[in-house]
């Protein structure tokens, strides 16, 4: 699960990540009134728009403002908007807050991240002197400028660990305190709130020479890891259904392990190694699959009927391939869920289907005697073949 970097600031402030002030507005008026709370004398604030994407710097979703005029007018340029960045793919996403907050003098720009390194199995704290741009084209450019500590899960990470990052990216020592509460914080928040990655970009530093030398959070984006999801209500809590996939939320509704793709053929699957070798097959046929579902070993006619429903209703799928291996899971009611969905919802796709294993003649039977327009197929490749064919027609 994302959260949206409003709230990633509030969580990472909890645990000590020091983070410019900053409110949430739905509206021109509030981002006015918020704005006017925060500009005091020759300061500036920053209109954020909000969403689940990055690269909004560069799409015109970031600007600063010297008034509260001026805050209300980005505002209301920006909500209702539909923002395109690198990360939000062509059809972009649509603006439904903004964040304001009290803006700073930057002095340099750094990058910090912490993830899991799955070959090391540790988490890896990675920090950078090349902060506010893609950290993969700095990887791919100028790979020495990236630094990394793991840390050891039994003693957290140490500060020893967060100086020599803290100086391998220059740091001026005055700040150095500040620089190793800050990733302590972070890695704290990261292991405490179970995710799966946690990223600054840009980190900031303010004021070097003067006392009140700053070490800044100035954009937050955390993942959670959703299977620990279930021991932080507060985080579930931030939850924002406008920014996944429709078909996705329905899926999870459904206990259903379903991914989007982008391809048109869809797919239903019992297991998730039947359902990454049904969708090696029908690439190799030629095919592109729409999405990643698996229905599970014991899944309920319910939760095959809602499957069904999903794939059917979605505008990009050409042809349907159902793939199932009754172990567990009972052809006939696969064969049941089928038919049910497809009263509810038509068939608006060719669909092939292919049953083996428990009870299959009994589900091959339902299906026949329904009446339905069904593509049947005994073998894998066969099954792959004709949907591939199904969904060029
Ligand atoms: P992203 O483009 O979606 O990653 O959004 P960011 O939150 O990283 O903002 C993009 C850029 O806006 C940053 O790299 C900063 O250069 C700039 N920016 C953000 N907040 C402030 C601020 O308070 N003051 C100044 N001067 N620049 C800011
Ligand atoms: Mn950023």
């Amino acid at each position: 699960m994302n959260i949206h970097e409003y709230q990633a600031k509030e969580l990472l402030g909890r645990y000590g990540v020091k983070v410019p002030r900053g409110k949430i507005a739905f509206t021109p008026q509030e981002a006015e009134e918020i704005a006017k709370e925060f500009l005091t004398g020759d300061s500036v604030c920053v209109v954020k728009a909000q969403i689940h994407a990055g690269g909004r710097g560069k799409a015109g979703g970031v600007k600063l403002v010297k008034t509260r005029e001026e805050a209300r007018e980005y505002a209301k340029a920006l909500l209702g908007k539909t923002l395109v960045t690198h990360q939000t793919g062509p059809k972009g996403k649509e603006v439904k807050k903004v964040l304001v907050e009290e803006g700073c003098r930057i002095l340099k720009e750094y990058y910090l991240g912490v993830v899991v390194d799955r070959g090391r199995q540790k988490v890896c704290v990675i920090v950078s002197s090349e902060g506010g741009v893609e950290i993969e084209e700095v990887a791919a450019k100028s790979p020495e400028k990236i630094l990394r500590e793991y840390v050891d899960p039994a003693v957290g990470l140490q500060p020893y660990q967060a100086r020599k990052l803290a100086f391998g990216i220059g740091l001026d020592k005055t700040l150095l305190g500040k620089a190793v509460k800050l990733m302590t914080g972070l890695y704290n928040a990261f292991v405490g709130l179970d995710c799966s990655m946690a990223e600054i970009n840009p980190l900031v530093t303010t004021n070097v020479t003067a006392k009140d030398g700053e070490v800044l959070a100035l954009d937050a984006k955390i993942s959670f890891d959703d299977n620990g999801l279930f021991r932080h209500k507060d985080v579930l809590g931030m939850r924002d259904l406008d920014e996944e996939d429709a078909k996705e939320v329905e899926a999870s509704r459904h206990n259903l392990n379903y991914v989007a793709l982008d391809g048109n053929i869809g797919c239903m699957v019992n297991g998730a190694g039947l359902a990454m070798a049904t969708m090696d097959i029908i690439k190799l046929y030629g095919g592109k699959p729409a999405n990643f579902l698996d229905v599970g070993g014991g899944a309920t006619r319910e939760q095959v009927t809602a499957a069904f429903k999903i794939l059917m209703s979605d505008e990009n799928v050409k042809a349907v391939l159902v793939n199932i291996f009754g172990g567990i899971m009972r052809c006939d009611v696969i064969a049941d869920g089928i038919i049910e969905a497809a009263k509810d919802v038509g068939m608006n796709a060719p669909l092939v289907v292919r049953l083996q294993g428990t009870n299959v003649e009994k589900g091959r039977d339902i299906l026949r005697q329904s009446g339905l327009n069904i593509i049947a197929a005994e073998k894998m490749d066969e099954a792959a073949e004709k949907v591939v064919r199904a969904a060029k027609a």
